[in-house]
């Protein structure tokens, strides 16, 4: 058990509905933080999260208080911020802020806890950093179970672009999600619930907040396959579907990354798009084409999902 859950749990305490977000702000040359009021203003006008969206974050679920695979979210967290040339908060004062923000915003079903780092305030010598928790307990009830619909989107650049271009920062979590909001937003004035991407070389990407995941060959035991696209074509690596092929191996699964093109989506016995808030939602049609569904297997990812700790 890591620090931050032995501080979290409190196993008698109940459910209070409607808790107010909670912020802590990260003093980064102290190693400490401290509690501020989420509706005030925090961040100086001249913050480089505010005016070019230049720093990395991370989303991660905490269920009834604990949060979810946080050194994974730590990892990828380090992992965009060496990417991007930050220097960012050490591993431990992370968790003592995390712990901190959970216990003042009390216990509830889900919560999304969102760590943030910026380049800091322009001309400054120091990143700006911190972690906000908000009540989400319901919101993706509708998308688990009855599922989404989905649009295929152009992402307007090859799949070999991340390689050549480490500078495009593409695999990195950053701040400059506008494009990401940008597509969702597009899906959804066009009937869509949520959006792939597909590379200009007919590469199947990822969503915009989302990894996929497909299942192949799932009525030969022998063969039942998890597919997920390769991480060198440029997507982020999921913290969810890494934190599943364990799970489904150890069910007799294989599980594996593949370069995928739009044909294998159809040819798919189930696809879903997979990721730490929503956990998992089915895809029911993409571009308006009925794709295969398969309750048992929704059963079965959701099972390996909720055991993810
Ligand atoms: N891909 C993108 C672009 C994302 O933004 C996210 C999550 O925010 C994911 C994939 C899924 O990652 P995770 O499972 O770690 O939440």
């Amino acid at each position: 058990m890591t620090s931050t859950e032995s501080a979290i749990l409190k196993p008698d305490e109940k459910h209070h509905p409607g808790h107010g977000p909670v912020l802590a702000m990260i003093d980064v040359l102290a190693g400490t933080n401290r509690l501020v009021d989420p509706g005030r203003p925090q961040l100086r006008i001249s913050d480089l999260a505010a005016i070019r969206g230049d720093g990395v974050f991370e989303t991660m679920l905490a269920r009834r208080g604990v949060p979810r695979k946080v050194e994974a979210h730590l990892s990828r967290l380090a992992a965009s911020a060496r990417m991007a040339e930050l220097d960012i908060p050490a591993r431990a004062v992370w968790h003592d802020t995390i712990t901190n923000a959970l216990r003042a915003h009390g216990l509830c079903e889900e919560a999304l806890v969102k760590l943030a780092v910026s380049r800091g305030v322009e001309g400054g010598d120091r990143v700006t950093a911190w972690v906000h928790v908000s009540d989400c307990t319901g919101h993706y009830d509708t998308q688990r179970t009855r599922g989404i619909d989905v649009l295929l989107l152009d992402r307007g650049y090859d799949s070999g672009l991340g390689i050549r271009a480490p500078w495009l920062l593409i695999g990195a979590k950053t701040l400059s999600y506008a494009v990401n909001m940008a597509a969702l937003r597009h899906a959804r004035s066009n009937g869509a619930d949520d959006a792939i991407f597909v590379s200009s070389d007919g590469i199947v990407l990822e969503g915009p907040t989302s990894t996929l995941l497909l299942a192949m060959h799932v009525d030969d035991p022998a063969r039942r396959t998890l597919v997920t696209p390769s991480l060198d074509s440029g997507v982020l690596a999921g913290t969810t579907q890494a934190a599943v092929y364990p799970l489904a191996r150890a069910a007799g699964w294989r599980a594996h990354h593949a370069e995928l093109h739009v044909e294998d989506l159809f040819e798919a016995d189930a696809a879903w798009l997979v990721s730490s808030g929503r956990l998992l939602a089915p895809i029911n049609r993409i571009d308006g084409r009925v794709l295969k569904r398969r309750p048992s297997l929704d059963a079965e990812l959701s099972g390996w999902i909720h055991q993810i700790e």
